[in-house]
Protein backbone atom coordinates (compact mmCIF):
# COMPACT_ATOMS: atom_id res chain seq x y z
CA UNK A 1 0.00 0.00 0.00
CA UNK A 2 3.18 2.30 0.72
CA UNK A 3 4.76 1.20 -1.91
CA UNK A 4 1.75 2.22 -4.06
CA UNK A 5 1.73 5.78 -2.72
CA UNK A 6 5.62 6.05 -3.00
CA UNK A 7 5.65 5.24 -6.60
CA UNK A 8 2.93 8.06 -7.52
CA UNK A 9 4.86 9.37 -10.94
CA UNK A 10 5.71 13.11 -11.72
CA UNK A 11 3.77 12.57 -15.31
CA UNK A 12 6.16 14.80 -17.63
CA UNK A 13 3.43 17.18 -18.25
CA UNK A 14 2.92 19.44 -15.73
CA UNK A 15 -0.18 19.47 -13.47
CA UNK A 16 -2.79 22.11 -13.99
CA UNK A 17 -2.28 23.18 -10.33
CA UNK A 18 0.96 23.80 -10.61
CA UNK A 19 0.54 26.17 -13.84
CA UNK A 20 -1.74 27.89 -12.16
CA UNK A 21 0.99 28.45 -9.29
CA UNK A 22 3.38 29.19 -11.94
CA UNK A 23 0.67 32.14 -13.49
CA UNK A 24 0.14 33.29 -9.98
CA UNK A 25 0.25 37.16 -9.72
CA UNK A 26 3.08 37.98 -7.33
CA UNK A 27 3.91 41.44 -8.49
CA UNK A 28 2.09 44.90 -8.30
CA UNK A 29 2.38 45.61 -11.89
CA UNK A 30 0.37 42.80 -12.90
CA UNK A 31 -1.65 43.21 -10.18
CA UNK A 32 -2.12 47.28 -11.49
CA UNK A 33 -3.29 45.72 -15.23
CA UNK A 34 -7.02 44.16 -12.89
CA UNK A 35 -7.09 46.92 -10.38
CA UNK A 36 -6.52 50.55 -10.07
CA UNK A 37 -3.89 50.51 -7.43
CA UNK A 38 -1.65 53.02 -5.91
CA UNK A 39 2.02 51.34 -7.04
CA UNK A 40 4.04 53.90 -5.31
CA UNK A 41 1.97 53.72 -2.20
CA UNK A 42 2.34 49.92 -1.75
CA UNK A 43 5.64 49.04 -3.35
CA UNK A 44 6.83 49.19 0.70
CA UNK A 45 4.30 46.54 1.53
CA UNK A 46 4.75 43.98 -1.20
CA UNK A 47 8.66 44.55 -0.24
CA UNK A 48 7.83 43.52 3.50
CA UNK A 49 4.87 40.93 3.10
CA UNK A 50 4.99 39.44 -0.55
CA UNK A 51 2.36 39.24 -2.45
CA UNK A 52 1.29 36.08 -4.15
CA UNK A 53 -2.92 35.24 -5.53
CA UNK A 54 -3.70 31.99 -7.87
CA UNK A 55 -5.55 33.20 -11.13
CA UNK A 56 -7.79 31.12 -10.04
CA UNK A 57 -8.66 32.87 -6.46
CA UNK A 58 -8.34 36.35 -8.15
CA UNK A 59 -11.10 35.10 -10.73
CA UNK A 60 -13.63 35.21 -7.42
CA UNK A 61 -12.86 38.68 -6.65
CA UNK A 62 -16.15 40.38 -7.66
CA UNK A 63 -14.94 44.47 -7.15
CA UNK A 64 -12.60 46.28 -4.63
CA UNK A 65 -12.16 46.36 -1.10
CA UNK A 66 -14.88 43.04 -1.53
CA UNK A 67 -14.16 40.23 1.60
CA UNK A 68 -12.31 38.31 -1.13
CA UNK A 69 -10.04 41.28 -1.81
CA UNK A 70 -9.17 42.51 1.93
CA UNK A 71 -7.55 39.17 2.48
CA UNK A 72 -5.41 39.00 -0.59
CA UNK A 73 -4.11 42.62 -1.62
CA UNK A 74 -2.01 44.55 0.18
CA UNK A 75 -2.74 47.35 2.10
CA UNK A 76 -0.79 50.86 3.39
CA UNK A 77 -2.54 50.08 6.87
CA UNK A 78 0.16 46.66 6.87
CA UNK A 79 3.06 49.11 7.62
CA UNK A 80 1.16 51.29 10.09
CA UNK A 81 0.02 48.66 12.94
CA UNK A 82 0.97 50.10 15.98
CA UNK A 83 1.44 45.89 17.12
CA UNK A 84 5.21 45.50 16.48
CA UNK A 85 5.13 41.93 17.50
CA UNK A 86 6.35 39.42 14.80
CA UNK A 87 5.44 35.68 16.74
CA UNK A 88 3.17 36.90 19.56
CA UNK A 89 2.38 33.60 20.64
CA UNK A 90 6.16 32.75 21.25
CA UNK A 91 6.58 29.56 18.76
CA UNK A 92 10.20 30.03 18.26
CA UNK A 93 10.31 29.23 22.02
CA UNK A 94 8.09 26.41 21.92
CA UNK A 95 10.59 24.67 19.20
CA UNK A 96 12.85 22.54 20.14
CA UNK A 97 14.13 21.96 17.23
CA UNK A 98 13.94 24.90 14.09
CA UNK A 99 10.69 23.78 12.13
CA UNK A 100 9.00 22.01 14.84
CA UNK A 101 6.72 23.59 17.68
CA UNK A 102 5.85 21.65 20.70
CA UNK A 103 3.30 23.19 22.96
CA UNK A 104 0.93 20.76 23.87
CA UNK A 105 1.78 17.25 25.29
CA UNK A 106 0.70 14.93 22.39
CA UNK A 107 0.55 17.02 19.54
CA UNK A 108 3.33 18.90 17.40
CA UNK A 109 3.17 21.01 14.33
CA UNK A 110 5.90 20.27 11.66
CA UNK A 111 6.14 23.39 9.27
CA UNK A 112 6.91 21.06 6.03
CA UNK A 113 6.52 23.96 3.57
CA UNK A 114 7.21 27.68 3.77
CA UNK A 115 5.13 28.43 0.60
CA UNK A 116 1.63 29.35 0.48
CA UNK A 117 -0.50 29.44 -3.04
CA UNK A 118 -1.79 32.67 -1.55
CA UNK A 119 -0.64 35.12 1.07
CA UNK A 120 -3.43 35.83 3.02
CA UNK A 121 -2.63 39.51 3.90
CA UNK A 122 -3.47 38.64 7.69
CA UNK A 123 -1.17 35.52 7.92
CA UNK A 124 -0.26 34.83 11.53
CA UNK A 125 3.23 33.30 10.21
CA UNK A 126 3.55 36.99 8.41
CA UNK A 127 7.61 36.58 9.38
CA UNK A 128 8.28 33.62 7.63
CA UNK A 129 5.63 32.79 4.87
CA UNK A 130 7.59 33.01 1.18
CA UNK A 131 10.80 34.08 2.65
CA UNK A 132 13.21 31.40 3.18
CA UNK A 133 13.42 27.92 1.96
CA UNK A 134 13.12 25.00 4.54
CA UNK A 135 13.61 21.68 3.32
CA UNK A 136 16.85 20.65 4.89
CA UNK A 137 15.28 21.40 8.45
CA UNK A 138 12.60 18.77 8.10
CA UNK A 139 15.28 15.84 9.04
CA UNK A 140 15.84 17.33 12.78
CA UNK A 141 11.57 17.20 13.38
CA UNK A 142 11.39 14.10 12.12
CA UNK A 143 13.87 13.00 14.05
CA UNK A 144 12.49 14.62 17.47
CA UNK A 145 9.03 13.09 16.17
CA UNK A 146 11.03 9.39 16.35
CA UNK A 147 12.68 9.90 19.71
CA UNK A 148 9.02 11.46 21.43
CA UNK A 149 7.02 8.59 22.34
CA UNK A 150 4.53 11.05 23.53
CA UNK A 151 3.55 12.75 20.62
CA UNK A 152 0.43 11.05 19.49
CA UNK A 153 -0.75 13.43 16.50
CA UNK A 154 1.75 15.14 14.24
CA UNK A 155 0.26 18.39 12.39
CA UNK A 156 1.60 19.71 9.24
CA UNK A 157 1.16 23.01 8.56
CA UNK A 158 3.52 25.74 7.41
CA UNK A 159 3.03 27.54 4.79
CA UNK A 160 1.12 25.04 3.17
CA UNK A 161 1.96 21.41 3.19
CA UNK A 162 0.38 20.91 -0.25
CA UNK A 163 2.52 23.20 -1.96
CA UNK A 164 4.77 19.90 -1.77
CA UNK A 165 4.48 17.33 -5.12
CA UNK A 166 2.33 14.24 -3.95
CA UNK A 167 5.84 12.32 -3.87
CA UNK A 168 7.54 14.19 -1.15
CA UNK A 169 4.42 14.90 0.40
CA UNK A 170 4.30 11.01 0.57
CA UNK A 171 7.63 10.29 2.06
CA UNK A 172 7.46 12.80 5.27
CA UNK A 173 3.46 10.74 5.42
CA UNK A 174 5.64 7.30 5.27
CA UNK A 175 8.25 8.81 7.88
CA UNK A 176 5.78 9.96 10.17
CA UNK A 177 3.63 6.48 10.05
CA UNK A 178 7.24 4.63 10.61
CA UNK A 179 6.62 6.01 13.86
CA UNK A 180 4.37 3.30 16.05
CA UNK A 181 3.58 6.25 18.97
CA UNK A 182 2.12 8.15 15.88
CA UNK A 183 -1.78 7.68 15.72
CA UNK A 184 -3.08 10.76 13.66
CA UNK A 185 -1.81 12.75 11.33
CA UNK A 186 -3.95 16.08 10.40
CA UNK A 187 -2.96 18.26 7.67
CA UNK A 188 -3.29 22.04 7.92
CA UNK A 189 -4.17 23.49 4.18
CA UNK A 190 -6.34 25.94 2.52
CA UNK A 191 -5.38 24.85 -1.30
CA UNK A 192 -9.42 23.80 -1.31
CA UNK A 193 -10.07 26.93 -1.08
CA UNK A 194 -7.40 29.01 -2.74
CA UNK A 195 -6.35 26.27 -5.37
CA UNK A 196 -9.32 23.53 -5.24
CA UNK A 197 -7.43 22.14 -8.61
CA UNK A 198 -4.71 21.17 -6.27
CA UNK A 199 -7.19 18.08 -4.95
CA UNK A 200 -6.62 15.51 -7.75
CA UNK A 201 -7.50 12.02 -7.99
CA UNK A 202 -4.04 10.97 -7.18
CA UNK A 203 -3.38 13.17 -4.04
CA UNK A 204 -6.82 11.48 -2.61
CA UNK A 205 -5.90 8.52 -2.96
CA UNK A 206 -2.57 9.11 -1.73
CA UNK A 207 -3.97 10.81 1.42
CA UNK A 208 -6.32 7.70 1.71
CA UNK A 209 -3.21 5.49 2.05
CA UNK A 210 -1.82 7.04 5.58
CA UNK A 211 -5.09 6.90 7.18
CA UNK A 212 -6.03 7.88 9.98
CA UNK A 213 -5.24 11.42 8.17
CA UNK A 214 -7.83 14.65 9.17
CA UNK A 215 -7.46 17.67 6.73
CA UNK A 216 -8.21 20.88 8.21
CA UNK A 217 -9.11 23.37 5.47
CA UNK A 218 -9.22 27.59 5.95
CA UNK A 219 -12.39 29.28 4.35
CA UNK A 220 -13.79 32.62 5.67
CA UNK A 221 -16.10 34.14 3.46
CA UNK A 222 -19.12 31.68 1.85
CA UNK A 223 -18.32 33.58 -1.70
CA UNK A 224 -14.78 31.19 -1.40
CA UNK A 225 -17.22 28.11 -1.44
CA UNK A 226 -17.57 27.52 -5.43
CA UNK A 227 -18.34 24.45 -7.69
CA UNK A 228 -14.47 23.95 -7.60
CA UNK A 229 -13.85 24.03 -3.93
CA UNK A 230 -17.29 22.29 -2.98
CA UNK A 231 -15.81 19.68 -5.95
CA UNK A 232 -12.71 19.11 -3.77
CA UNK A 233 -14.52 18.63 -0.12
CA UNK A 234 -16.99 16.08 -1.78
CA UNK A 235 -13.65 14.30 -3.36
CA UNK A 236 -11.81 14.16 -0.02
CA UNK A 237 -15.06 13.15 1.73
CA UNK A 238 -15.86 10.57 -0.27
CA UNK A 239 -12.21 9.09 0.08
CA UNK A 240 -12.97 8.74 3.84
CA UNK A 241 -11.18 11.68 4.42
CA UNK A 242 -12.18 13.46 7.65
CA UNK A 243 -12.50 17.72 6.84
CA UNK A 244 -12.44 19.96 9.06
CA UNK A 245 -12.45 24.07 8.36
CA UNK A 246 -10.95 26.85 10.31
CA UNK A 247 -12.08 30.72 10.21
CA UNK A 248 -10.08 33.60 11.13
CA UNK A 249 -12.62 36.59 12.23
CA UNK A 250 -11.92 39.68 10.20
CA UNK A 251 -12.92 42.97 9.48
CA UNK A 252 -14.37 43.60 6.61
CA UNK A 253 -14.33 39.99 5.45
CA UNK A 254 -16.86 38.10 7.83
CA UNK A 255 -17.13 39.74 11.07
CA UNK A 256 -21.11 39.64 10.95
CA UNK A 257 -23.69 37.36 12.05
CA UNK A 258 -24.93 36.96 8.33
CA UNK A 259 -22.11 36.20 6.81
CA UNK A 260 -20.93 34.01 9.30
CA UNK A 261 -24.06 31.99 8.94
CA UNK A 262 -23.92 31.53 5.64
CA UNK A 263 -20.55 30.45 5.82
CA UNK A 264 -20.83 27.62 8.42
CA UNK A 265 -24.31 26.52 6.46
CA UNK A 266 -22.56 26.11 3.06
CA UNK A 267 -19.67 24.62 4.55
CA UNK A 268 -21.82 21.84 6.57
CA UNK A 269 -23.54 21.08 3.19
CA UNK A 270 -20.55 20.25 1.42
CA UNK A 271 -19.53 17.43 4.59
CA UNK A 272 -16.93 20.18 5.93
CA UNK A 273 -17.06 20.66 10.12
CA UNK A 274 -16.25 23.54 10.88
CA UNK A 275 -13.33 23.32 13.65
CA UNK A 276 -12.53 26.43 14.87
CA UNK A 277 -13.24 29.88 14.38
CA UNK A 278 -10.07 31.95 15.45
CA UNK A 279 -9.76 35.87 17.13
CA UNK A 280 -7.01 37.09 15.18
CA UNK A 281 -3.53 36.59 16.45
CA UNK A 282 -1.50 39.60 17.24
CA UNK A 283 1.26 39.92 14.38
CA UNK A 284 2.57 42.80 12.95
CA UNK A 285 1.06 44.42 9.78
CA UNK A 286 -2.42 42.58 10.60
CA UNK A 287 -4.01 45.16 13.17
CA UNK A 288 -6.26 46.34 10.39
CA UNK A 289 -8.35 43.19 10.51
CA UNK A 290 -8.96 43.33 14.15
CA UNK A 291 -12.46 42.72 15.63
CA UNK A 292 -13.34 43.25 19.31
CA UNK A 293 -14.01 40.06 20.57
CA UNK A 294 -17.23 40.77 22.04
CA UNK A 295 -18.46 40.94 18.51
CA UNK A 296 -16.69 37.33 18.22
CA UNK A 297 -18.75 36.69 21.42
CA UNK A 298 -21.77 38.25 19.51
CA UNK A 299 -21.78 36.19 16.74
CA UNK A 300 -21.13 33.26 18.23
CA UNK A 301 -24.54 33.71 20.47
CA UNK A 302 -26.35 34.32 16.92
CA UNK A 303 -24.98 30.83 15.36
CA UNK A 304 -25.40 28.67 18.79
CA UNK A 305 -28.93 27.17 18.54
CA UNK A 306 -29.99 28.93 15.43
CA UNK A 307 -28.04 26.62 13.17
CA UNK A 308 -26.95 23.20 13.37
CA UNK A 309 -24.99 22.33 16.40
CA UNK A 310 -22.18 20.55 13.60
CA UNK A 311 -21.85 24.10 11.99
CA UNK A 312 -20.86 25.54 14.89
CA UNK A 313 -17.57 26.24 15.36
CA UNK A 314 -15.56 27.01 19.03
CA UNK A 315 -14.09 30.82 19.19
CA UNK A 316 -11.09 30.17 20.16
CA UNK A 317 -8.65 32.66 21.70
CA UNK A 318 -4.48 31.91 21.12
CA UNK A 319 -3.01 33.13 24.17
CA UNK A 320 0.02 35.14 24.01
CA UNK A 321 3.09 34.03 25.14
CA UNK A 322 2.67 30.50 24.18
CA UNK A 323 -0.31 30.00 26.43
CA UNK A 324 -2.23 27.84 24.02
CA UNK A 325 -5.72 27.94 22.37
CA UNK A 326 -8.45 28.52 25.13
CA UNK A 327 -12.40 28.87 23.94
CA UNK A 328 -14.45 31.44 24.67
CA UNK A 329 -18.48 31.34 24.56
CA UNK A 330 -21.11 33.69 25.49
CA UNK A 331 -22.22 34.19 28.69
CA UNK A 332 -24.80 31.82 29.33
CA UNK A 333 -24.97 31.33 33.18
CA UNK A 334 -26.52 34.61 34.47
CA UNK A 335 -26.87 33.61 37.95
CA UNK A 336 -25.46 31.04 40.15
CA UNK A 337 -27.20 30.04 43.49
CA UNK A 338 -26.22 27.20 45.84
CA UNK A 339 -28.69 25.15 44.23
CA UNK A 340 -29.55 26.28 41.08
CA UNK A 341 -28.19 28.18 37.95
CA UNK A 342 -30.17 30.43 36.18
CA UNK A 343 -29.19 29.44 32.61
CA UNK A 344 -30.45 31.83 29.56
CA UNK A 345 -31.49 30.03 26.14
CA UNK A 346 -30.28 30.89 22.81
CA UNK A 347 -33.44 33.27 22.55
CA UNK A 348 -32.40 34.37 25.37
CA UNK A 349 -35.13 33.20 27.62
CA UNK A 350 -34.46 32.35 31.50
CA UNK A 351 -34.17 28.75 32.96
CA UNK A 352 -33.64 27.22 36.42
CA UNK A 353 -31.19 24.30 36.30
CA UNK A 354 -30.62 22.45 39.26
CA UNK A 355 -26.67 22.04 39.57
CA UNK A 356 -26.49 18.75 41.28
CA UNK A 357 -29.13 15.35 41.54
CA UNK A 358 -29.59 15.51 45.19
CA UNK A 359 -30.43 18.64 44.87
CA UNK A 360 -33.49 17.55 43.18
CA UNK A 361 -37.01 17.48 44.80
C1 LIG B 1 -3.32 25.16 17.33
C2 LIG B 1 -2.14 24.38 17.68
C3 LIG B 1 -2.21 22.99 17.82
C4 LIG B 1 -3.50 22.22 17.60
O1 LIG B 1 -4.42 22.49 18.62
P1 LIG B 1 -5.82 21.74 18.59
O2 LIG B 1 -6.60 22.43 19.68
O3 LIG B 1 -5.57 20.29 18.86
O4 LIG B 1 -6.43 21.94 17.24
C5 LIG B 1 -1.09 22.31 18.19
N1 LIG B 1 0.09 22.95 18.39
C6 LIG B 1 0.18 24.29 18.27
C7 LIG B 1 1.49 24.94 18.53
C8 LIG B 1 -0.91 25.05 17.90
O5 LIG B 1 -0.80 26.37 17.76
Amino acid sequence: MLERSLAVKSSSTKPIWKSLIADSITRLDQLAKNFEIDLHQLAPVVRNFPIRITPYYLSLIKQPHDPLWRQVIPDLAELTDTVTTKDPLCEEESSPVPGLIHRYPDRVVLLVSEQCAVHCRFCMRKRRVGIAAHEDLLGAGLEYIRQTPQIHEVILSGGDPLMLDDEPLARILNEIRQCNHVRVIRIHSRMPCTLPHRITDDFTKMLRDFSPVYLNIHFNHPDEITQQSAHACNQLADAGIPIGSQTVLLKGVNDDEETMHRLMEKLLHNRVRPYYLHQLDRVQGTGHFHVPVSTGLHIMDRLRGWLSGMAVPNYMVDLPGGGGKVPLTPQYIIRKEARCWHIKNFEGRMFSYPISSHNLP
